[in-house]
């Protein structure tokens, strides 16, 4: 059994359904957060200081001010610095707990790196803003018969949905036609309270902890559906899903790890942003550091190059030629700038 401290978790030993044995199984615990943004910040928060052992944090974006009332992991500093998500949550996190292994990943999931990513994991939490990421993660899952919590929060409303592949629901059993991006409200049209994905975020974590202990009995694959602003808490029992399956739980169908559904978004939710990813991959960023000094403030470090590129453009590069332009919402403009200012 793993080793932990136990005077520092005796409130959560002393807690019966987890007892010793239950924290040595989070300690031993191995769990990846996909987003880094206001869910990710929330269940990375509560399974470090749970005492999870080992937590990989992958994420493609950078802080900004914006961010900051619903990302508890950050603060204006993080902005200031112009370090990746993933970066300054590890660093926060390594603050609560020097115990602690976190792993940061400065990447965007793709159907390309999935299976990568999520390799070596007991579990995966969903911190994602979007559709491809979660049946990405849904589908690398299913496959390896790993358990995984989907959360969403928007407005004042939260999701969240614990899934053990071949035993409950799957995402795809509850979503089985995903809706094209732009028709559905996100954190920019329909704005979000910081509140929602605390709570999100929370619920995410005791539903892994469950999960991690084996308390699964206590997690009955139920969706659960909150509304904040008017104090609406309520499950919904997927079972009749569970029982038919999918075509993804089922019957093993990746259709977006094979590459088999429409283009990605590149607008970024929650921000005038747009990614571009690089076509010409990896890039020296000290060489394209010196080049933007002449151009505008530049900020650099191992992972990104962040720049004042033009009047309200701010654009980050990182290491592997994937950028973000932030200030524009134009995906024609965005790659405009990456052209003009990268050559990628
Ligand atoms: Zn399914």
């Amino acid at each position: 059994m793993a080793a932990y401290d136990s005077d520092r978790f005796s409130r959560q030993t002393r807690f019966a359904p987890l007892g010793s044995e239950g924290q040595a199984k989070i300690a031993a615990a191995r769990v990846a957060i996909v987003g880094c943004g206001a869910l990710g910040s929330a269940s990375a928060l509560a399974l470090a200081r749970a005492g999870v052992g080992f937590l990989r944090l992958i994420d493609r974006d950078v802080p900004e001010l914006s961010n900051l009332p619903r990302q508890v992991l950050f603060d204006e500093a993080d902005v200031a610095a112009g370090l990746p998500k993933a970066v300054a949550a590890a660093a926060h996190l390594a603050r609560i707990d020097t115990t602690l292994t976190v792993e940061p990943v400065c990447a965007d999931l793709t159907a390309d790196n999935a299976s990568t990513l999520l390799r070596g994991v007991d579990l995966v939490v969903d911190g994602t803003d979007n559709f491809e990421a979660r049946f990405l993660i849904n589908e690398v899952c299913c496959r390896e018969e790993m358990p995984w919590v989907h959360g969403g929060a928007i407005g004042a409303e939260g999701r969240v949905l614990a899934i053990r592949p071949g035993v409950t629901a799957c995402l795809r059993c509850l979503v089985p036609d995903p809706p094209p991006p732009g028709t559905l409200p996100t954190c920019d049209t329909a704005g979000i309270i910081g509140p929602a994905a605390l709570v999100v975020g929370a619920v995410q974590a005791a539903e892994a902890l469950k999960m991690l202990v084996g308390a699964t009995d206590r997690s009955s694959g139920r969706l659960l559906v909150c509304d904040l602003w008017d104090n609406i808490w309520r499950t919904v029992d997927l079972s009749l899903l569970a029982a038919t399956g999918c075509p993804t739980c089922r019957d093993g169908d990746y259709p977006w790890l094979e590459g088999r559904t429409a283009a990605r978004p590149t607008v970024l939710c929650g921000r005038d942003a747009v990614q571009v990813s690089s076509a010409g991959g990896a890039v020296d960023l000290a060489r394209l550091a010196e080049r933007l000094a002449t151009v505008g403030h530049v900020v650099a470090n191992p992972w990104m190059v962040k720049a004042d590129v033009e009047a309200g453009i701010q654009l980050s590069v990182f290491a592997d030629g994937r950028a973000i332009v932030a200030g524009t919402r134009e995906e024609s403009r965005a790659r405009a700038i990456v052209a003009r200012y990268v050559g990628a």
